[in-house]
Protein backbone atom coordinates (compact mmCIF):
# COMPACT_ATOMS: atom_id res chain seq x y z
CA UNK A 1 0.00 0.00 0.00
CA UNK A 2 1.25 3.74 -0.65
CA UNK A 3 2.90 5.31 2.05
CA UNK A 4 2.78 8.95 3.19
CA UNK A 5 4.36 11.28 5.22
CA UNK A 6 2.36 12.67 8.38
CA UNK A 7 3.74 16.79 8.71
CA UNK A 8 4.27 15.97 12.52
CA UNK A 9 6.42 13.29 13.24
CA UNK A 10 7.59 13.20 9.40
CA UNK A 11 7.06 9.33 9.40
CA UNK A 12 5.93 7.04 6.16
CA UNK A 13 2.25 5.78 6.83
CA UNK A 14 -0.21 4.25 5.45
CA UNK A 15 -3.49 5.71 4.22
CA UNK A 16 -5.73 4.07 7.43
CA UNK A 17 -3.15 5.67 9.73
CA UNK A 18 -4.26 8.85 9.15
CA UNK A 19 -7.39 10.54 10.27
CA UNK A 20 -9.26 13.86 9.48
CA UNK A 21 -7.14 16.95 11.35
CA UNK A 22 -9.39 20.25 12.23
CA UNK A 23 -7.24 23.15 12.25
CA UNK A 24 -9.15 25.24 14.22
CA UNK A 25 -9.51 22.66 17.24
CA UNK A 26 -12.89 20.90 16.52
CA UNK A 27 -14.10 22.21 20.22
CA UNK A 28 -14.30 25.52 19.22
CA UNK A 29 -16.89 24.86 16.20
CA UNK A 30 -15.05 23.45 13.57
CA UNK A 31 -16.08 20.83 10.87
CA UNK A 32 -14.63 22.00 8.03
CA UNK A 33 -11.13 23.21 8.30
CA UNK A 34 -9.35 20.33 7.98
CA UNK A 35 -6.50 18.46 6.88
CA UNK A 36 -5.84 14.92 6.32
CA UNK A 37 -1.76 14.86 6.55
CA UNK A 38 -1.56 14.46 10.06
CA UNK A 39 -1.56 10.45 11.12
CA UNK A 40 -3.72 9.31 14.20
CA UNK A 41 -1.04 8.90 17.02
CA UNK A 42 0.29 12.45 16.05
CA UNK A 43 -3.82 14.36 16.40
CA UNK A 44 -4.45 12.65 19.37
CA UNK A 45 -1.43 13.65 20.97
CA UNK A 46 -1.66 17.00 19.54
CA UNK A 47 -5.45 17.31 21.11
CA UNK A 48 -4.13 16.75 24.41
CA UNK A 49 -1.08 18.31 25.05
CA UNK A 50 -1.24 21.48 22.69
CA UNK A 51 -4.91 22.18 21.79
CA UNK A 52 -6.33 21.75 25.12
CA UNK A 53 -4.20 24.70 26.39
CA UNK A 54 -6.06 26.83 24.02
CA UNK A 55 -9.45 25.75 24.10
CA UNK A 56 -9.60 25.33 27.84
CA UNK A 57 -7.81 29.01 28.48
CA UNK A 58 -9.21 31.69 30.18
CA UNK A 59 -9.42 33.51 26.52
CA UNK A 60 -12.11 31.32 24.91
CA UNK A 61 -13.74 28.98 27.93
CA UNK A 62 -16.30 30.77 28.83
CA UNK A 63 -17.42 31.24 25.55
CA UNK A 64 -17.55 27.79 24.62
CA UNK A 65 -20.29 27.06 27.75
CA UNK A 66 -22.15 29.88 26.57
CA UNK A 67 -22.28 28.39 22.68
CA UNK A 68 -22.74 24.89 23.83
CA UNK A 69 -18.72 23.90 22.06
CA UNK A 70 -18.56 20.54 23.35
CA UNK A 71 -14.94 19.14 24.05
CA UNK A 72 -13.45 15.82 23.58
CA UNK A 73 -15.38 14.25 26.36
CA UNK A 74 -18.71 15.10 24.90
CA UNK A 75 -18.99 17.81 27.55
CA UNK A 76 -19.53 21.12 27.92
CA UNK A 77 -17.18 22.88 30.07
CA UNK A 78 -17.25 24.10 33.39
CA UNK A 79 -15.85 27.25 33.74
CA UNK A 80 -12.63 28.02 35.94
CA UNK A 81 -12.16 24.71 37.20
CA UNK A 82 -8.21 24.48 36.02
CA UNK A 83 -8.30 27.65 37.82
CA UNK A 84 -6.06 26.37 40.96
CA UNK A 85 -6.82 27.77 44.37
CA UNK A 86 -10.22 28.44 43.44
CA UNK A 87 -11.83 27.79 47.12
CA UNK A 88 -14.15 29.42 49.76
CA UNK A 89 -12.14 31.16 51.97
CA UNK A 90 -13.98 29.79 55.03
CA UNK A 91 -13.93 25.94 55.12
CA UNK A 92 -11.77 26.22 52.28
CA UNK A 93 -14.17 24.44 49.90
CA UNK A 94 -14.01 24.00 46.04
CA UNK A 95 -15.73 25.89 43.84
CA UNK A 96 -16.80 25.82 40.07
CA UNK A 97 -18.17 28.01 37.58
CA UNK A 98 -20.67 26.91 35.24
CA UNK A 99 -22.74 28.85 32.14
CA UNK A 100 -26.71 28.68 33.11
CA UNK A 101 -28.29 28.50 30.00
CA UNK A 102 -32.03 29.01 31.50
CA UNK A 103 -31.27 31.98 33.36
CA UNK A 104 -28.26 33.50 30.73
CA UNK A 105 -25.62 33.98 33.66
CA UNK A 106 -22.93 32.09 34.85
CA UNK A 107 -23.76 30.41 38.22
CA UNK A 108 -21.31 29.40 41.24
CA UNK A 109 -21.23 25.84 42.41
CA UNK A 110 -19.72 25.80 45.97
CA UNK A 111 -18.67 22.34 46.63
CA UNK A 112 -19.86 20.25 49.76
CA UNK A 113 -17.10 18.93 52.07
CA UNK A 114 -16.46 15.96 54.32
CA UNK A 115 -14.01 16.12 57.42
CA UNK A 116 -13.28 13.43 59.12
CA UNK A 117 -13.79 13.90 63.00
CA UNK A 118 -10.97 12.19 65.44
CA UNK A 119 -13.57 10.34 67.02
CA UNK A 120 -14.16 8.42 63.48
CA UNK A 121 -17.36 10.66 62.93
CA UNK A 122 -17.48 12.71 60.02
CA UNK A 123 -18.65 16.49 59.64
CA UNK A 124 -20.51 17.26 56.25
CA UNK A 125 -20.54 20.93 55.29
CA UNK A 126 -22.68 21.45 52.23
CA UNK A 127 -25.19 24.33 50.58
CA UNK A 128 -28.39 21.77 50.69
CA UNK A 129 -29.91 19.39 53.26
CA UNK A 130 -29.98 17.32 50.03
CA UNK A 131 -26.12 17.35 49.70
CA UNK A 132 -25.95 16.25 53.09
CA UNK A 133 -28.15 13.78 53.01
CA UNK A 134 -26.66 12.14 49.63
CA UNK A 135 -23.26 12.58 50.73
CA UNK A 136 -24.32 10.16 54.09
CA UNK A 137 -26.64 7.75 52.15
CA UNK A 138 -23.23 7.15 49.78
CA UNK A 139 -20.64 6.48 52.47
CA UNK A 140 -23.04 4.56 54.07
CA UNK A 141 -23.92 1.94 50.96
CA UNK A 142 -20.17 2.06 50.28
CA UNK A 143 -19.00 1.09 53.73
CA UNK A 144 -22.33 -1.47 55.20
CA UNK A 145 -24.03 -1.96 51.44
CA UNK A 146 -26.81 -0.54 52.09
CA UNK A 147 -28.21 2.71 52.52
CA UNK A 148 -29.48 5.06 55.28
CA UNK A 149 -32.86 3.51 57.30
CA UNK A 150 -36.00 6.19 57.56
CA UNK A 151 -35.15 6.60 61.15
CA UNK A 152 -31.68 7.82 60.22
CA UNK A 153 -32.87 10.04 57.98
CA UNK A 154 -35.26 11.86 59.70
CA UNK A 155 -32.42 11.83 62.27
CA UNK A 156 -30.37 13.61 60.37
CA UNK A 157 -32.74 15.97 58.90
CA UNK A 158 -33.20 16.89 62.64
CA UNK A 159 -29.77 17.59 63.25
CA UNK A 160 -29.62 19.34 59.52
CA UNK A 161 -32.19 21.75 60.99
CA UNK A 162 -30.89 22.51 64.41
CA UNK A 163 -27.19 22.87 62.95
CA UNK A 164 -28.83 25.40 60.14
CA UNK A 165 -29.45 28.04 62.18
CA UNK A 166 -26.65 28.65 64.38
CA UNK A 167 -24.54 27.97 60.90
CA UNK A 168 -27.09 30.90 59.25
CA UNK A 169 -26.01 33.44 61.82
CA UNK A 170 -22.79 32.96 61.58
CA UNK A 171 -22.75 33.11 57.92
CA UNK A 172 -24.58 36.01 57.74
CA UNK A 173 -22.10 37.68 59.99
CA UNK A 174 -19.13 36.61 58.59
CA UNK A 175 -19.82 36.23 54.80
CA UNK A 176 -18.32 33.85 52.68
CA UNK A 177 -14.87 34.70 50.02
CA UNK A 178 -13.89 33.13 47.54
CA UNK A 179 -10.36 33.24 46.72
CA UNK A 180 -9.60 32.12 42.97
CA UNK A 181 -5.62 32.15 41.74
CA UNK A 182 -5.58 31.75 37.88
CA UNK A 183 -2.52 30.31 36.52
CA UNK A 184 -1.81 29.94 32.68
CA UNK A 185 0.68 29.31 30.44
CA UNK A 186 1.12 31.66 27.85
CA UNK A 187 3.51 29.83 26.02
CA UNK A 188 1.94 27.16 25.41
CA UNK A 189 -1.29 29.30 24.21
CA UNK A 190 0.94 30.59 21.69
CA UNK A 191 2.35 27.70 20.97
CA UNK A 192 -1.47 26.31 20.14
CA UNK A 193 -1.75 29.01 17.77
CA UNK A 194 1.57 28.60 15.97
CA UNK A 195 0.17 24.81 15.26
CA UNK A 196 -2.78 26.34 13.81
CA UNK A 197 -0.50 28.76 11.32
CA UNK A 198 1.24 25.34 10.41
CA UNK A 199 -1.12 23.31 9.33
CA UNK A 200 -2.94 26.55 7.58
CA UNK A 201 -0.10 26.73 5.27
CA UNK A 202 -0.05 23.03 4.29
CA UNK A 203 -4.28 23.58 4.12
CA UNK A 204 -2.88 26.09 1.47
CA UNK A 205 -1.21 24.15 -0.53
CA UNK A 206 -2.67 20.97 -0.22
CA UNK A 207 -6.33 22.81 -1.33
CA UNK A 208 -5.02 25.63 -4.17
CA UNK A 209 -2.53 22.74 -5.85
CA UNK A 210 0.06 25.47 -7.61
CA UNK A 211 -0.25 28.01 -4.60
CA UNK A 212 2.70 26.59 -2.55
CA UNK A 213 3.79 23.16 -3.52
CA UNK A 214 4.08 21.03 -0.71
CA UNK A 215 7.32 19.24 -1.09
CA UNK A 216 9.23 22.87 -1.17
CA UNK A 217 6.85 23.65 1.67
CA UNK A 218 7.83 20.74 3.84
CA UNK A 219 11.48 21.35 2.73
CA UNK A 220 11.78 25.23 4.17
CA UNK A 221 13.96 25.23 7.17
CA UNK A 222 11.65 27.43 9.18
CA UNK A 223 8.78 24.80 8.21
CA UNK A 224 10.53 22.41 10.08
CA UNK A 225 11.67 23.91 12.87
CA UNK A 226 7.81 24.64 13.55
CA UNK A 227 7.46 20.99 13.29
CA UNK A 228 10.15 20.24 15.56
CA UNK A 229 8.88 22.34 18.08
CA UNK A 230 5.21 20.75 17.92
CA UNK A 231 6.88 17.74 17.75
CA UNK A 232 8.55 18.19 21.03
CA UNK A 233 5.84 19.66 22.72
CA UNK A 234 3.62 16.89 21.50
CA UNK A 235 5.52 14.04 22.73
CA UNK A 236 6.37 15.93 25.95
CA UNK A 237 9.83 16.75 25.57
CA UNK A 238 11.32 19.95 27.14
CA UNK A 239 14.16 20.84 25.32
CA UNK A 240 13.09 23.10 23.13
CA UNK A 241 14.02 26.26 23.68
CA UNK A 242 12.05 29.69 22.66
CA UNK A 243 15.55 31.96 22.02
CA UNK A 244 16.77 29.26 19.38
CA UNK A 245 13.71 30.31 17.05
CA UNK A 246 13.30 34.06 17.23
CA UNK A 247 14.79 34.41 13.56
CA UNK A 248 12.32 31.91 12.33
CA UNK A 249 8.93 33.37 13.70
CA UNK A 250 6.84 35.32 16.19
CA UNK A 251 3.59 34.87 17.60
CA UNK A 252 1.79 37.11 19.70
CA UNK A 253 -1.53 37.26 21.70
CA UNK A 254 -3.22 40.26 21.00
CA UNK A 255 -6.72 41.24 23.17
CA UNK A 256 -9.25 43.43 21.56
CA UNK A 257 -7.58 45.98 23.68
CA UNK A 258 -4.55 45.72 22.22
CA UNK A 259 -6.10 45.46 18.47
CA UNK A 260 -7.32 49.12 19.02
CA UNK A 261 -3.96 50.42 18.52
CA UNK A 262 -3.82 48.42 14.90
CA UNK A 263 -6.43 48.74 13.22
CA UNK A 264 -9.63 51.40 13.01
CA UNK A 265 -12.33 50.26 15.44
CA UNK A 266 -14.91 51.34 12.91
CA UNK A 267 -13.85 49.35 10.04
CA UNK A 268 -14.19 46.12 12.39
CA UNK A 269 -17.33 46.80 13.42
CA UNK A 270 -18.24 47.66 9.79
CA UNK A 271 -16.79 44.45 8.84
CA UNK A 272 -18.12 42.17 11.78
CA UNK A 273 -21.64 43.99 11.14
CA UNK A 274 -21.25 42.59 7.28
CA UNK A 275 -19.85 39.44 8.37
CA UNK A 276 -22.97 39.04 10.78
CA UNK A 277 -25.35 39.84 8.33
CA UNK A 278 -24.01 36.76 6.08
CA UNK A 279 -23.67 34.42 9.01
CA UNK A 280 -26.58 35.18 11.57
CA UNK A 281 -24.83 35.26 14.31
CA UNK A 282 -21.34 36.91 15.72
CA UNK A 283 -19.49 34.15 16.70
CA UNK A 284 -16.67 32.82 13.87
CA UNK A 285 -13.09 32.62 13.49
CA UNK A 286 -11.41 34.75 11.26
CA UNK A 287 -8.03 34.50 9.71
CA UNK A 288 -6.37 35.78 6.83
CA UNK A 289 -2.86 34.77 5.43
CA UNK A 290 -0.86 37.36 4.60
CA UNK A 291 2.01 38.22 2.08
CA UNK A 292 2.57 42.02 2.41
CA UNK A 293 6.06 42.82 1.96
CA UNK A 294 8.75 41.53 -0.24
CA UNK A 295 10.79 40.01 2.63
CA UNK A 296 10.22 36.41 2.21
CA UNK A 297 7.69 36.77 5.41
CA UNK A 298 4.21 35.12 5.92
CA UNK A 299 1.66 37.24 8.27
CA UNK A 300 -1.53 34.78 9.64
CA UNK A 301 -3.82 36.52 11.37
CA UNK A 302 -6.02 34.40 13.81
CA UNK A 303 -8.99 35.03 15.57
CA UNK A 304 -11.10 32.80 17.78
CA UNK A 305 -14.94 33.51 18.49
CA UNK A 306 -14.26 37.15 17.79
CA UNK A 307 -12.44 37.12 20.83
CA UNK A 308 -8.92 36.38 20.95
CA UNK A 309 -6.20 37.19 18.13
CA UNK A 310 -2.96 36.12 17.62
CA UNK A 311 -0.66 37.13 15.09
CA UNK A 312 2.30 34.90 13.79
CA UNK A 313 4.85 36.10 11.65
CA UNK A 314 7.01 33.38 9.88
CA UNK A 315 10.37 34.39 8.60
CA UNK A 316 12.75 33.98 6.02
CA UNK A 317 10.42 31.49 4.25
CA UNK A 318 11.50 31.11 0.60
CA UNK A 319 7.85 29.95 -0.60
CA UNK A 320 6.65 33.52 1.01
CA UNK A 321 6.96 34.24 -2.66
CA UNK A 322 4.18 32.49 -4.24
CA UNK A 323 1.54 33.47 -2.16
CA UNK A 324 -0.79 35.71 -2.84
CA UNK A 325 -1.28 39.00 -0.77
CA UNK A 326 -4.37 37.77 1.07
CA UNK A 327 -6.07 34.65 1.64
CA UNK A 328 -8.89 35.59 4.06
CA UNK A 329 -11.15 32.59 5.56
CA UNK A 330 -14.06 32.53 7.95
CA UNK A 331 -15.73 29.48 10.10
CA UNK A 332 -18.50 29.69 11.28
CA UNK A 333 -18.49 28.36 14.57
CA UNK A 334 -22.74 28.10 14.52
CA UNK A 335 -22.49 25.72 11.35
CA UNK A 336 -18.89 24.85 11.73
CA UNK A 337 -18.77 25.46 8.09
CA UNK A 338 -15.41 27.55 6.33
CA UNK A 339 -16.55 30.40 4.00
CA UNK A 340 -13.48 31.85 2.06
CA UNK A 341 -13.82 35.45 2.01
CA UNK A 342 -12.69 37.84 -1.21
CA UNK A 343 -9.73 39.49 -0.35
CA UNK A 344 -10.62 43.11 -1.83
CA UNK A 345 -14.19 42.69 0.92
CA UNK A 346 -11.02 42.27 3.50
CA UNK A 347 -8.66 44.91 2.65
CA UNK A 348 -11.57 47.24 1.98
CA UNK A 349 -13.18 46.76 5.25
CA UNK A 350 -9.68 46.67 7.33
CA UNK A 351 -7.05 48.05 5.22
CA UNK A 352 -5.38 49.46 8.09
CA UNK A 353 -4.80 45.77 9.44
CA UNK A 354 -2.78 45.13 6.49
CA UNK A 355 -0.73 48.49 6.23
CA UNK A 356 -0.20 48.86 9.77
CA UNK A 357 0.71 45.27 10.77
CA UNK A 358 4.39 45.43 9.96
CA UNK A 359 5.91 48.00 12.19
CA UNK A 360 5.57 45.93 15.14
ZN1 LIG B 1 2.44 11.53 12.89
Amino acid sequence: MEKRLCIFCDEKKTQNDFNKEHIIPDALGNESLIIDCVCKDCNSLLGSRIDVHLTDSFYLIGKRAKLNLKGKSGKVPYILTNATGMKTVENNRGVSLKYNKRKEQYDIRVHPKVIAEEDGRIRIIASTADEIINIANTRKIRKKGKGLSDKERLALIEEIEKNKKTNEKKENREGVAINIKLEYDLRKIELAFLKIAYELLYFISISSGDIINTEKLRNEETINKIREVLYLEMIGNEDAKDENYDNYWEVSIKTDRDMEEFINKDNVTRFEKEIEQILGNNNWHFINILNINKQKEILIIIRLLNIVTSIIVIKSIEIADGIPFSIPLIVDSTSKRCISLQADIITKLIPNLVVSKKRN
